[in-house]
């Protein structure tokens, strides 16, 4: 039996040959972006389009790179009450002090409440954001909203969360929250995304800013056979941005759940290890949606879309960062039979995909 101060801790995060694939994927499908417009549109709207996507990029990166920014972010969320800290007495807050304790961090991160509207706006595209106003949709979704900010540093969740989540179910989330917290690992995954998202609307504004030439009688050559296949290209550039980034953050997620394994235990012992998976493991159970998701199998191809391992994945990789830590802790120990125990008592169902 080791304690948490053991030099040696099983944690891991992004490593930079991960992070410069990722990066390389957005810097690639920005390339093809470029080119194809280029062979669509005149050089005008060429450049309205790059220079916007180049401002909406620059922007979400430098809030995270610059503190005062994020701050300012962050300040003016709360002005229009999109972020409402939650009471200092909540049980959230207890625990996330004592990981960050854990952690050696001399501040723990603060977490704030948000309103359907909040999630809404997160979770779901312009004009699509009314889907929210549907109680069923909102009684769904709400107690499942938990999230971490690696760019401002906090964690959100939702009042319905902190009432549906158990206290040992509510230090596993912590401490899985926390894990995308440290060293902000999330950071380049997240501008990938932003750079994805930011070249989906580009791709659209395209679209408007080629429509309108086009009514107003300037010459675009919208029909031809190479400015289609440069259109099809533009929207597969998109698309493989995105799906490589979701790649990355499910990688993301398996560790976080791993760290947070590890994270939600006061001192590392094989006991605690198993109380700690257990957590994980109903933290799953919950958070598993079977409303939200038409496909309830694993497919690939449908995976390939989330940003979230689904449950049955994410619980074969549960069981794989099990085994890692209480191998950590002690060598001889038999993960695999602790593992059959646990399924013996409670064998998880798997019908659904969740976020989280
Ligand atoms: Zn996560």
């Amino acid at each position: 039996m080791t304690s948490t101060t053991a030099a040696a801790k099983p944690w891991r995060f992004t490593s930079l040959q991960e992070d410069t694939v990722i990066t390389a994927a957005g810097v690639a499908a920005t390339a093809v972006f470029v080119a194809g417009t280029a062979a669509v549109f005149s050089p005008l709207a060429l450049g309205l389009a790059a220079g916007y996507c180049a401002l909406k990029v620059g922007h979400t990166y430098a809030a995270m790179a610059f503190r005062p920014i994020r701050d300012q972010a962050l300040k003016s969320m709360h002005k229009s009450r999109h972020y409402k800290p939650v009471p200092a007495d909540s049980k959230i807050v207890a625990l996330v002090a004592e990981q960050s304790k854990r952690l050696g961090w001399a501040e723990a991160p603060p977490v704030y409440l948000v309103d359907a509207k909040t999630v809404a706006k997160m979770a779901l595209p312009f004009g699509l954001r009314w889907l929210m106003n549907n109680p069923k949709t909102r009684n769904t979704v709400m107690p499942k909203v938990f999230a971490a900010v690696p760019g401002m540093n906090i964690i959100f969740t939702t009042q319905e969360a902190l009432n549906t989540m158990h206290d040992e179910q509510l230090a596993f989330i912590t401490a899985h929250e926390m894990s995308h917290l440290k060293k902000e690992a999330l950071s380049l995954p997240v501008f990938v995304k932003a750079a994805k998202q930011r070249l989906t609307q580009g791709l659209g504004g395209l679209v408007l800013i080629g429509g309108g030439l086009a009514l107003a009688g300037v010459s675009v050559p919208l029909f031809t056979g190479g400015a289609i296949v440069a259109m099809v290209g533009l929207v597969g550039a998109t698309v493989a941005a995105g799906v490589i980034n979701n790649i990355g953050v499910r990688t993301y997620e398996r560790r976080a759940d791993r760290n947070g394994l590890y994270l939600n235990q006061a001192e590392a012992t094989l006991a605690n290890s198993v109380e700690s998976f257990k957590a994980a493991r109903s933290v799953f159970e919950k958070l598993h949606d079977k409303a939200l998701w038409a496909a309830k199998k694993e497919l690939l191809l449908t995976e390939i879309f989330l940003t979230h391992p689904s449950q049955r994945r994410r619980d074969i990789a549960l069981k794989r960062s099990f085994a890692h830590v209480v191998n950590h802790i002690d060598p001889n120990a038999d993960a695999k039979v602790l593992l059959r125990e646990m399924d013996q008592v409670q064998k998880p169902a798997f019908n659904g995909w969740f976020n989280g």
